[in-house]
């Protein structure tokens, strides 16, 4: 008995032994390299398991208009992602759990959503975010934004969009950084910045993928989904600096484009995806097909079916199937039939998992759930909203100083179909954005200036349509004040995806109302509430001042209420260019030269835009010194440093963006007439002054790529422009 029961202790003590020596396999354990995970992981998949992780599918409610049609489907617990339209982690840990525990080796599904413009707590428009040329903020909005999406059980947001955009009838400028390559650039990489914070794997991290890799916002007529013939040149030099800077700057993903490159679609593109992205520029991470991109290669005429799409969409790049579910039906036997090799199946998967492991998803795969109240809308998660949304606002046009309202205004007439509005403040793509976080402009005005004024708010008419009858009432309302506002606008949805639109002016019925009130002689100030730059040829005239307040998110209302009382001083400055009338698309800050500077001009209309990029104004008046250089030659391999002493000569404190921009007069290639290259924004007190300084960099600023991307920097003549001074220095070997 007692040696039986020695027998049965001696091999228990060497099966405890035995299982302490199996190891965890090197992908589980956590101390080990990301590419030994990697490795490790992909040597121990099969076909199926790879082709999953390759593929994405959707769950929880859609909310994208254009998307709705896609069912929730089964999710297998092998899949690769899904984009996550819900908001409640603990659905998200439920579907995670069917992955770790169900699939054979247990491998995170990497959960994604479009966070643009914020989560919960709703930010400007993207378009508006440039307008503060402030990227420090901005990535304190994207940081915000991506740690209200990670505690909702997000990964990894669709964002930034950093197409570079200069047609307003195309609706997805208001997702973007403007019409400046550069300046999409350095938004871009604030917004990555803030999504992706120090490390992937911090606890609010989310990975950022830039969008749509590469050209989409140059489709023909501003509209969506449609051609684009880029040149190389112009791909080089225009539509790809701002995705190779968000690579440097450690982007995890890219979203590869709807459109055509001039005949190779931005989704089946080698050359794009492959070529420059991963062999120029080392990306490491992966590339997500658009929504169902790889099907509509066959609209597109480059496959013939949806097996050649999706054996097209891999093979140039495209590791993951957006939705189209091509890939899960199609690479086995594109595999068997040895068009697609091994190799690149294991690459492909290889870069999804990295992102995977980066993001610390192994690891820790599910969110931690705390209540909505500590999640969203902190109060210092608004007060970045606020501030931001101060910022991005333009003051176009003051006459006569029409603002800030004197304090002998005591009876404001609120008009139009944008006063009470709160949806449509939210604008285009605005996640979680709840219509009841938002302050209006009229309670944002109530509290302003409680009864220090009296505020009469009268819709006049709705944003589009014929029914005057809303007119008496505005008219009388307008009659009986010191002064008008009057909201006007577009409704969120005239922007953003598939919102394309013939003119960029705003329906006759918002303009017939100006008109109107125009005639009651009291000042009258526009507020402008849009996605896009809008045609003002007409409304321009009649108004004392304009206000151009964007979609501005939930704070909306309280910031443009400072503006319009003073305690806040507009500082914005517009990234994108406001045509005089639709017909002058294209029209922006950085185009050539024409061959007769005066001629070609339009016979009916003035050729000048209204407002180019960079207009903006103030409350104060800043004077400009004149701009001194540390030289006026200097070597290919020498620094130039270029300053300017601004001055605030106004009765208030202001805060002034310099842009500093460089013309290159005569060179092998044609250049801009002057292109941006540097910005910088400080707060004046008045009477104060300071200076700003630009250090020219040869090779960065004054280089130009041919249609090869290859850089070259040339000997002879530059211009430094800023504010209205040209100075000229030479550039020798
Ligand atoms: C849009 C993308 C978006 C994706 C996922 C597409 O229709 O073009 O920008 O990220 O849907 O919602």
């Amino acid at each position: 008995m007692n040696r039986i029961l020695l027998l049965i202790i001696f091999l228990a003590i060497i099966q405890i032994s035995l299982a302490a020596q199996v190891k965890k396999p090197v992908y589980k354990d956590k101390n080990a390299a990301v590419e030994s995970r990697v490795k490790d992981l992909v040597s121990k998949m099969n076909l199926e398991e790879k082709i999953l992780q390759l593929n994405q599918y959707t769950a929880g409610q859609n909310t994208n208009v254009n998307n709705i049609g896609e069912a929730m489907k089964a999710i297998p617990s092998g899949i690769g992602s899904l984009i996550y339209f819900g908001a409640d982690p603990a659905y998200r840990n439920i579907i995670q759990k069917k992955a770790m525990e169900e699939s054979r080796l247990g491998i995170p599904i990497l959960f994604g959503f479009d966070v643009i413009h914020g989560f919960r707590t709703v930010f400007p428009i993207s378009l508006a975010q440039a307008c503060s040329w402030d990227p420090a903020l901005v990535t304190v909005a994207a940081s915000i934004a991506a740690k209200e999406a990670k505690l909702s059980g997000v990964d990894w947001t669709f964002s930034p969009m950093i197409d570079v955009a200069r047609d307003g009838r195309w609706g997805r400028v208001a997702e973007g950084y403007g019409e400046d390559s550069y300046t999409n650039a350095v938004f871009g990489v604030a917004a990555v910045k803030g999504y992706q914070g120090k490390k992937l794997s911090d606890p609010y991290s989310i990975a950022a993928c830039l969008k749509h890799y590469v050209g989409y916002g140059e489709s023909e007529g501003g509209r969506d989904y449609h051609y684009s013939d880029i040149s190389m040149q112009s791909l080089w030099e225009t539509y790809l600096p701002p995705y190779e800077a968000c690579v440097k700057a450690g982007a995890a993903t890219l979203m590869s484009s709807f459109n055509d490159i001039s005949g190779t679609p931005g989704s089946a593109n080698p050359y794009t995806l492959t070529e420059v992205l991963k062999k120029q520029w080392k990306h490491d991470g992966f590339v997500v097909s658009d929504w169902d991109a790889i099907s509509q290669l066959i609209a597109q005429g480059v496959a013939a079916d949806r097996k050649e799409a999706g054996y097209k969409a891999f093979m140039a790049g495209v590791e993951m199937d957006m939705t189209d579910n091509i890939y899960f039906q199609n690479l086995k036997e594109l595999i068997a039939e040895k068009k697609i090799p091994m190799a690149k199946i294991d690459d492909a998967v290889s870069r999804v998992l990295r992102v995977k492991f980066r993001l610390g998803l192994f690891d820790q795969p599910y969110t931690t759930l705390i209540d909505e109240s500590a999640r969203y809308l902190l109060p210092e998660s608004k007060a970045v909203a606020q501030k931001l949304t101060a910022e991005s606002m333009v003051l176009l046009k003051n006459n006569s100083n029409t603002l800030p309202l004197n304090k002998s205004v005591k009876q404001i007439a609120l008009i139009g179909p944008m006063a009470s509005n709160k949806t449509n403040l939210l604008g285009a793509w605005s996640a979680h954005g709840n219509e009841k976080d938002v302050e209006s402009i009229s309670e944002g005005l109530e509290k302003e200036f409680g009864s220090g004024a009296k505020i009469k708010t009268a819709n006049g008419c709705d944003f589009d349509g014929t029914d005057e009858s809303g007119f008496a009432e505005a008219i009388s309302v307008a009659q009986a004040s010191d002064v008008i506002l009057v909201c006007l606008g577009e409704k969120r949805e005239w922007s953003g995806e598939n919102a394309s639109r013939s003119t960029i002016a705003l329906p006759a019925i918002q303009e017939k109302l100006v008109q109107e009130l125009k005639k009651t002689g009291k000042p009258m100030v526009l507020i402008l509430s849009n996605g896009r730059p809008l045609e003002l040829v007409r409304l321009e005239p009649l108004a004392d001042a304009i206000i151009e307040i964007w979609q501005p998110g939930i704070e909306g209302g309280s910031a443009l209420s400072g503006i319009v009382s003073g305690r806040i001083n507009p500082s914005g400055k517009l990234s994108i260019t406001f045509p005089l009338t639709t017909g002058q698309i294209p029209v922006y800050y950085n185009m050539r030269q024409s061959a007769r500077p005066n001629s070609g001009k339009y016979q009916d209309i003035p050729t000048e835009p209204l407002y180019w990029l960079g207009h903006g104004l103030s409350y104060t008046t800043f004077e400009y010194g004149n701009v001194k250089l540390s030289a006026n030659t200097i070597k290919k391999s020498e620094k130039l440093t270029v300053e300017v002493e601004v001055s605030n000569t106004g009765k208030v404190a202001g805060t002034e963006t310099v842009l500093w921009y460089i013309n290159d007069p005569a060179c092998t290639i044609s250049r801009p007439m002057k292109e941006l290259k540097y910005f910088d924004k400080k707060e004046l007190a008045a009477g104060a002054k300071t200076t700003f300084k630009f250090e020219i960099n040869p090779l960065r600023d004054l280089s130009y790529t041919d249609a090869t991307g290859k850089r070259f920097l040339e000997t002879g003549d530059y211009f430094v422009i800023v504010n209205n001074q040209k100075v000229k220095f030479e550039v020798t070997e």
